[in-house]
């Protein structure tokens, strides 16, 4: 049976997790990059992985932005004008929200889902209606205030090419403004971090969704909540390091189990099940 088989969802996995769910207030996901490639946006690392063909991109972006600002925005908005786009923003521009975005949203709107912690810039969990979110490495479509952290839409946020680099809204802050997306090299925000911790402390499930769980921070709340003795529900094809740490394991892509997911934890709500 292959990994990706969506038989491989077995029934009593399946029908544990959604008692878990069904009688939890406060739950709390962590999603990563295979709920995106499910959408067709390229992983980085890995078979195939954008990194792993191009090779991985330098390790201080962050300190060439910080060092000339103006620059760097130059540069952004001269490529901006070419037409030629890298196979990762193109594919980016392209993706939609999945079967897994969409239930997750409605996990929500259910009442059950409190907060979703992600380490995706693009957007999808936001288009498929999700609204209590920590984006922990920022969003592609969004820019961010380097000194009070304020964050706004990109099409609220004009950028004037005679006056680079842009600066806060708030003029009392006047901090510099870069993209949303967190850099390599840069500090994951603040209040991110505060955020995902705070959430994370409050939960009584967690969810961990098409995450390897190897980068830090992230990594770290499953591994927080489960020590806490909170249920942690695993989905993902493949084995992760969280895998021995999970009361249940979906293994299937998010866009297969959630859906199936959500349905049971409906079901049982309306006494069908
Ligand atoms: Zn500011």
């Amino acid at each position: 049976m292959s990994p990706l088989d969506p038989d491989a969802l077995e029934p009593e996995a399946l029908d544990r997790a959604a008692d878990i769910l069904t009688g939890s207030r406060y739950a709390v996901a962590l999603a990563g990059a295979g709920m995106s490639k499910e959408s067709g946006i390229p992983t980085f690392r890995g078979e195939g992985g954008l990194w792993t063909r191009l090779g991985e991109p330098p390790l201080n972006q962050y300190q060439t932005f910080a060092s000339d600002p103006a620059r760097w925005w130059e540069r952004r908005i001269e490529e901006g004008q070419q037409s030629a786009q890298s196979e990762f923003a193109l594919a980016l521009e392209a993706a939609q929200p999945n079967d897994g975005h969409r239930a997750l949203a409605e996990l929500e709107e259910m009442g059950i889902l409190a907060h979703l912690i992600t380490q995706n810039i693009d957007d999808l969990h936001r288009r498929a209606g999700q609204r209590s979110i920590t984006e922990i490495h920022g969003n592609r479509y969004w820019m961010r205030c380097t000194g009070c952290g304020a964050r706004w839409p990109r099409e609220e946020f004009i950028v004037d090419p005679d006056h680079l680099p842009p600066t806060c809204a708030d003029e009392r802050c006047g901090g510099i403004v870069k993209s949303d997306t967190v850099m390599f090299g840069e500090p994951i925000p603040a209040e991110a971090l505060h955020r995902s911790a705070l959430e994370t402390a409050q939960a009584d499930c967690f969810l961990t969704l098409g995450t390897s769980a190897v980068v830090y921070p992230a990594a770290g709340y499953p591994i927080d909540a489960a020590q806490r003795g909170v249920p942690l529900i695993e989905v993902n094809p493949e084995d992760t390091p969280l895998t021995p740490l999970a009361t249940v394991v979906l293994r299937a892509p998010s866009g297969d189990a959630l859906p199936r997911l959500v349905e049971a934890v409906r079901a049982r709500r309306e006494g069908r099940s």
